[in-house]
């Protein structure tokens, strides 16, 4: 892997941090994400705490997450503002394509070797700056990067439900506490939902409306939260996501993609990961990298490149750990191998056999609008009733670093792209006197909060084991435990 000159780049950074001036205090940040929250989630159910963040807070119309769209390589791309070619988690599951090694998504985010690359998170940067951090069920915060581990870490259990709305509430106390009570400057905060529902059910279902209205109470209470816990002058919040949604394409409407009608996958490949939504990777076996290549690219609906040749635009190319072969489907269509652990199925059955059945998907090309995902910021350094053009996810970085007045690591993204988010100088000096306006949304969102039904706690009990599967299922044919192809988390 790719390894940095850190110790000369660390002492820069803190030159540079020790150099910088604190004209002003420096405030907290809380950064959420709502995975798979597709930019216009919000415009056709009824979303009053949402609309109060633009009101009284800034919002993006979209923004552009990087390719891969989807979660492990866009959420480390927001928290590293590095491009996926240079972090190199270049998939949710972590392999090894030399010896076939496939790791499903949750239990990599115990396996620091899928996430340290030499690339520093911003954990580990603001840290090293003085900065207490903590993450909370965040991608990549589980990790050690040189040894070096977050100050607070909570993981996602493998069986953990995505849709308690009680436990969402719960945690939302929990990180308000650490920044509270035990002075952390920098929480991140994870939640899976509304991604498993668009999987399961599709992003026009009913159900994605009311994952969305659950949203939206939770963001009521986290507004009131904060003002509960005194931070109100004191925390950042932003809301973001790591990609967006499509409604995955059937018979009779469409073939699906089977790769294996167009090449013998067993005997051209020897690593594939394929059955794995719009995106897929490939390794020829010695000497076929041109006929696999040949062979796939007869296939419609999809696009095959030599990694070599993917466009520099898709900022993958680089990567040590990407196989010779990335296959981008069309939008809404899967890529089918109909290989290795399904095909003995294939033969028993005798009939065609999909794997994968997902209503709706994601890890298609990130110009995609059904890609595009959320963005919307709050809190004493942003300006309010501010709707901003679209930005890409990789800008956030160094919003963060600013807000937190820290120095950044390396990176790709650019503070001039965020950077008309925040209030100027002059006006932040005077953010004092917007006291009345502040106390004004609170009252707002406890009236917005009671109107949206806050009943609904009280119907949302916790799920029980056994629904943890078939929830995230009807997903998969095969229990997750027969190939670890099949994860539970997308
Ligand atoms: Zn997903």
């Amino acid at each position: 892997m790719k390894m940095r000159p850190e110790p000369l780049l660390l002492l820069t950074v803190l030159l540079c941090a020790a150099g910088k001036p604190q004209s002003k205090a420096r405030n907290k940040l809380l950064l959420i994400s709502f995975d798979g929250f597709r930019w216009d989630y919000d415009q056709d159910v009824d979303t009053p705490n949402l609309d109060l963040l633009l009101k009284y807070g800034v919002k993006a119309k979209y923004i552009t997450p990087p390719m891969l769209t989807m979660t492990s390589p866009s959420h480390f791309t927001t928290i590293t503002g590095r491009w996926v070619e240079d972090h190199e988690v270049v998939h949710n599951m972590m392999f090894d394509a030399k010896t076939n090694l496939k790791i499903p998504h949750k239990t990599t985010l115990r396996r620091s070797e899928w996430w340290d690359n030499g690339v520093k998170p911003l954990w580990i940067t603001a840290q090293n700056q003085g900065l207490k951090t903590a993450s909370f069920h965040f991608p990549g915060g589980g990790a050690n990067y040189s040894g070096q581990a977050v100050h607070r870490s909570v993981l996602e259990g493998s069986d953990h439900p995505d849709d308690n709305e009680t436990e969402w509430r719960q945690n939302i106390d929990t990180v308000l506490s650490w920044l509270s009570k035990e002075d952390f400057n920098l929480v991140t905060l994870y939640y899976g939902e509304p991604d498993n529902v668009g999987h399961a059910k599709g992003p026009d279902h009913p159900d994605r409306k009311k994952i969305v209205q659950q949203i939206d109470r939770t963001i009521g209470y986290l507004k009131d939260a904060v003002a509960r816990h005194h931070l109100t002058d004191s925390l950042n919040v932003i809301i973001t996501s790591d990609h967006g949604m499509t409604t995955v394409k059937k018979r009779p409407q469409v073939d699906e993609l089977i790769l294996n009608k167009y090449l013998n996958l067993l005997e051209a490949a020897s690593f594939e990961i394929l059955d794995y939504g719009g995106f897929g990777i490939l390794t020829p076996r010695p000497g076929r990298e041109q006929e696999v290549f040949d062979a796939l690219s007869k296939a419609p609906n999809l696009t095959v490149y030599k990694k070599n040749e993917i466009p520099e635009s898709f900022h993958l190319a680089k990567s040590e750990r990407l196989p010779p072969i990335v296959i981008v489907a069309d939008l809404g269509f899967n890529l089918n191998s109909v290989s290795r652990s399904t095909l003995h199925l294939t033969f028993v059955s005798h009939q065609r056999f999909i794997v994968y059945v997902n209503k709706g998907d994601h890890g298609y090309h990130n110009g995609e609008m059904d890609m595009k995902t959320i963005f919307w910021a709050y809190g004493p350094d942003f300006k309010k009733n501010f709707l901003s053009d679209p930005f890409d996810s990789i800008h956030i970085y160094p919003l963060m670093c600013e807000l937190l007045q820290i120095e950044p690591a390396p990176h790709n993204g650019s503070l001039t792209a965020t950077e008309n988010l925040l209030l100027s100088r002059g006006e932040d000096q005077s953010r004092k006197s917007k006291a009345s306006a502040e106390s004004a949304f609170r009252s707002d969102t406890s009236a917005a909060n009671h109107s949206a039904a806050a009943d609904h706690l009280s119907e949302n009990q916790p799920n029980k084991p056994e629904e943890a599967v078939s929830r995230s299922g009807g997903r998969y044919l095969l229990p997750v435990s027969e190939s670890p192809c099949f994860t539970l988390k997308r």
